[in-house]
């Protein structure tokens, strides 16, 4: 359920769009060859294209134009054959052509939707406005001397889409969704990392506040949002800023906010009125940009499963719940581990284990679940162990944490220690008759009705066989003997 904000005067819905700007995984950049890796020395990665040195002309790179076709058809959108390229003109000291290339009357992706899934386990569609190719700018650094600033242009000119969303979302939480979700389709489609740290997704946020059920309000666009948490914050403090200034008869002006993470609050960066007039029009040194048909399907062809697929999958086959089923896919490593883990045992309890204990330990030891000193098919040998009754599931923790600690197998420290399991009658009803004959009081009050005693003798028996006794087979000869 969208969340509903209480005013002083009554009840307000937030209406939210995205504006997510996703780096495209490609080696090279989206109209010159220089280098797209992150982290080189400053101006290391920059041909005379990207430094718009005079008379260098843009080629586009074929890879770029994949990645957002193969990235359209992931968001289930109309990829246009015919897009076009477009100069969106300002000055900025980290932009040297003095415009940017971008996409603006005919992007390459229309109208697309994906599937949001929320805290309380409910789906809900967000329909995708638009997808257009642009080139990044570069990087003004003010840190580094006290009267000048420096310019890195590693990024000038790397390829980036911007995804524009329909104003579907209505929350906080639903933001944090749409755009986890977004990533997670990036990720499996190999377009872009989706690394928020590093800047190779980053959101614009834009707000606005109504009635329930009225038309749309005037909206603030937020920037500077790096983070889900800022995220959260933002839409949450600007949606009460909007209220506040409506309820106290104002006026929202429509504006570019920022984002301040350090005071928690937006803070207005320009005005409609003063926006830029970006003179858009159609780059002359670029072409119409012509898809064939049949290239883009042999691209469709290619795609691998997608999140919202593996889940129903997941659900269907396996038979888990839909909750288990968004946790396992959440990443595409984690969904490869977990099915190969469920080859060699019961499907829902490599689910439990991999949810619970493996990804409880990694998430506490900051691992990846690729750095787990436990082996997919090492786990599932463990599990397998527990389904045929050689351990019970608490010595299986045991040997869990040695398998975490040391690498070894499951066979070989259940073998090396003898935790196997005791289910031969004989033992277990020998140690059963020495625990009645150890407790004769306790066998009175048991026999006179104090049927809670049960348990104690359970345990009794459990822990003269060092916790190795089959379980139900204690069970059954207590209720005899007793
Ligand atoms: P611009 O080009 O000025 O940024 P767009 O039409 O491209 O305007 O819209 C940008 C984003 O703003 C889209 O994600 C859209 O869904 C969102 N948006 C539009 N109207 C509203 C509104 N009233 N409230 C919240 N978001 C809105
Ligand atoms: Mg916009």
């Amino acid at each position: 359920m969208a969340q509903i904000l209480k005013g002083e005067t009554g009840d307000w819905e937030i209406v939210i769009g995205m504006e997510v700007h996703a780096q495209i995984t490609a080696n090279s950049k989206l109209f010159s060859g220089a280098s797209t890796d992150f982290g080189g020395a400053p101006n290391t990665h920059v041909s005379l294209v990207d430094a718009a040195m005079p008379g260098m002309l843009p080629v586009l790179n074929e890879m770029c134009v994949e990645q957002a076709v193969r990235t359209g058809l992931g968001l289930n959108a109309q990829i246009n054959l015919h897009s076009e390229f477009e100069r969106k003109n300002y000055f900025y000291p980290d932009l040297p052509q003095g415009y940017q290339i971008s996409q603006y009357l005919h992007p390459i992706v229309g109208k697309g939707e994906i599937e949001i899934d929320l805290p309380d386990g409910s789906v809900k569609k967000i329909g995708i406005t638009r997808l257009h190719l642009e080139q990044d700018a570069g990087k003004s650094i003010h840190d580094q001397h006290p009267t000048k600033s420096y310019v890195d242009l590693n990024r000038s000119g790397c390829a980036l889409m911007e995804i524009v969303s329909e104003p579907d979302i209505r929350d906080a939480d639903e933001a944090c969704a749409y755009l986890a979700k977004l990533r997670m389709i990036l990720r499996y489609l190999g377009t872009c990392d989706g690394n928020m740290e590093e800047g190779s997704m980053r959101a614009d946020v834009n707000v606005s506040v109504r009635r329930p059920g009225a038309a749309l309000g005037t909206r603030c666009e937020i920037k500077n949002v790096n983070s889900l948490k800022a995220v959260q914050m933002a839409i949450d403090y600007e949606a009460r800023r909007q209220i506040e200034i409506i309820e106290g008869n104002g006026a929202i002006v429509q504006e570019t906010r920022l984002w301040d993470p350090a005071k928690g609050e937006t803070r207005s960066m320009r005005s409609k009125e003063d926006a830029h007039d970006y003179r858009y029009f159609p780059d002359p040194d670029l072409l119409p940009l012509e898809l064939k048909h049949d290239w883009v399907g042999q691209i469709k062809e290619t795609l691998p499963e997608l999140p919202d697929q593996k889940k129903h999958r997941f659900m269907l086959s396996y038979g888990l719940s839909a909750y288990d089923s968004s946790v396992l896919i959440a990443e595409k490593v984690r969904a490869d581990y977990y099915e190969t883990v469920a080859q060699g045992c019961d499907a829902k309890l490599a689910a439990n284990w991999v949810i619970n204990e493996l990804l409880g330990i990694l998430n506490k030891d900051g691992k990846a679940i690729t750095e787990s000193p436990i082996g997919a098919a090492n786990l599932g040998q463990l599990i397998a162990r527990i389904s045929d009754s050689t351990i019970s599931g608490k010595i299986a923790k045991d040997v869990f944490a040695e398998m975490y600690a040391t690498g070894q197998t499951a066979d070989s420290i259940i073998e090396g220690k003898g935790l196997k399991q005791v289910t031969d009658t004989g033992a277990i009803e020998k140690i059963v008759d020495e625990v009645i004959a150890e407790n004769p009081d306790n066998v009175a009050a048991y026999k006179s009705g104090k049927d809670k005693l049960f348990g104690f003798f359970v345990g009794q028996v459990m822990k003269k066989s060092q916790g190795k006794a089959n379980p139900d087979m204690v069970n059954d000869l207590l209720k005899k003997k007793l």
